[in-house]
């Protein structure tokens, strides 16, 4: 199968009862025959389900799909464990991967919540992260080459906000040389633009809250690892452990959603392209980040890895309006929402809205007139209506401000 039909089509056995739609199995345990067939399927003897917490039918389907998008095309086989977010994911993947006195190679613009991840929980534990530029390939190499310690590579391209990229071959095949692990958060990309499995990486992980849902309604996550036997062994073992499973509603809402995956891409992507390239030639804007302008100082590798150049961007303000909360308080039709990946255009100001800390902000390249986008399926005349009316020294940048709007800069 192609990858939009395994997108688009439902992909389950056939059944004695055949609903057309993938059902929500809300149950928390499930039943068995006899005593004889529970011990089975315990020993593992014969496949069934046991208990919600370990499986269920519903969140499988959703986790089979991604590893059959994360592999197209590719002779290989992945298995996927759906988690109850996109932290959970990326925690899983560390508790299950790290112990005390290991090291994580990453860079410092990661999503932000994996940096507090690693910093504030993970140190108590003797995890110790080690942030360095993962573009300097050298320095990468021989970090990794004199410290053993250094039990895995993890990276995110493009990053938050910059849309800096990384090249996932040669990280991957610098942690394959010397024995470590390659883990990349893919969220950004979905498997539609970028399939990191081809460059060789050991694990993807996504925030499907985002583009794979695409929806805005569910928050959930995935981990997804080339080694079978090891993300069930142990990988799988830890999630059920933890208690970082997701649930089959959410499960199923990103089932939904990623059934129009390609067409959202293609037209977030080109829509994005309009609002690059609109956003690059506006005398009160400076610089753009997005990945598709020949600009952008990581166009090249973005060209080589991805399929095209995703929904993301940010702009810097330059001229009459200085900051991005004047910015934002001109907004009338794109969303003011911390979130990314869905149908409609959010815009977002990292500064005030998840970069707190100034100084990692500022060594960033955040800086308060930064906006970032995440450009929807709308007509595009309507996007680029919004922006250029915001950008407008004319307009009055004192108009009221709508209450959510109000509660969301100020928070
Ligand atoms: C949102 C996001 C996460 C965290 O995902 P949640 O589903 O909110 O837990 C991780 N990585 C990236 C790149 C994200 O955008």
């Amino acid at each position: 199968m192609k990858f939009n039909s395994i997108c688009a089509r439902e992909l389950r056995e056939k059944q004695e009862i055949r609903p057309h739609v993938l059902p929500i199995y809300s149950t928390s345990s499930f039943s068995f025959d006899s005593i004889d067939q529970a011990l089975d399927i315990f020993l593992g003897k014969e496949k069934g389900h046991v208990y919600g917490r370990y499986g269920n039918p519903t969140i499988e389907a959703v986790a089979d799909k991604i590893a059959a998008l994360e592999t197209h095309g590719l002779d290989m086989e992945a298995k996927a464990l759906m988690t109850s977010s996109g932290m959970s994911a990326i925690s899983t993947l560390f508790t299950a991967t790290l112990k005390s006195e290991d090291k994580v190679l990453t860079q410092g613009n990661v999503y932000g919540g994996t940096t507090e991840l690693l910093m504030t929980v993970l140190a108590p534990f003797g995890i110790e992260t080690i942030q360095t530029n993962l573009q300097d390939l050298d320095m990468v190499e021989t970090l990794v080459a004199k410290d053993p310690t250094i039990k895995m590579l993890y990276f995110e391209t493009p990053s938050n906000p910059a849309m800096a990229c990384v090249d996932i071959e040669a990280l991957a095949n610098i942690a394959k040389k010397y024995g470590r692990f390659s883990a990349i958060d893919n969220t950004f990309c979905t498997p539609y633009i970028q399939q990191p499995f081809k460059y060789g990486v050991d694990f993807i992980v996504h925030s499907t809250t985002k583009f794979l849902n695409g929806h805005g309604n569910a928050i959930t996550g995935v981990i997804v690892g080339r080694d079978c036997e090891y993300m069930e062994e142990k990988v799988g073992h830890v999630l059920k452990l933890m208690g970082t499973n997701c649930n089959p509603f959410d499960a199923w809402l990103t089932w939904n959603g990623m059934k129009t995956l390609s067409i959202r891409m293609d037209k977030q992507s080109s829509n994005a392209m309009q609002v690059a390239q609109m956003l690059e030639a506006h005398t009160e804007v400076g610089r753009v980040n997005y990945n598709g302008l020949p600009s952008h100082p990581d166009h090249e590798i973005a060209k080589k890895q991805m399929r095209q150049f995703g929904a993301m961007l940010s702009f810097e303000l330059k001229g009459c309006i200085q900051t991005g909360v004047d910015f934002m308080r001109k907004i009338r039709f794109c969303t003011l929402a911390p979130t990314l990946g869905d149908v409609d255009t959010l815009v977002q100001h990292p500064a005030l809205m998840s970069h707190e800390a100034r100084e990692v902000r500022e060594s960033n390249g955040i800086t308060d007139g930064l906006i970032r986008m995440s450009v929807g399926i709308e007509d595009i005349t309507d996007i680029l209506a919004d922006l250029e009316q915001a950008l407008d020294c004319k307009t009055n940048k004192n108009m009221p401000i709508m209450q959510h709007h109000k509660a969301m800069v100020s928070a």
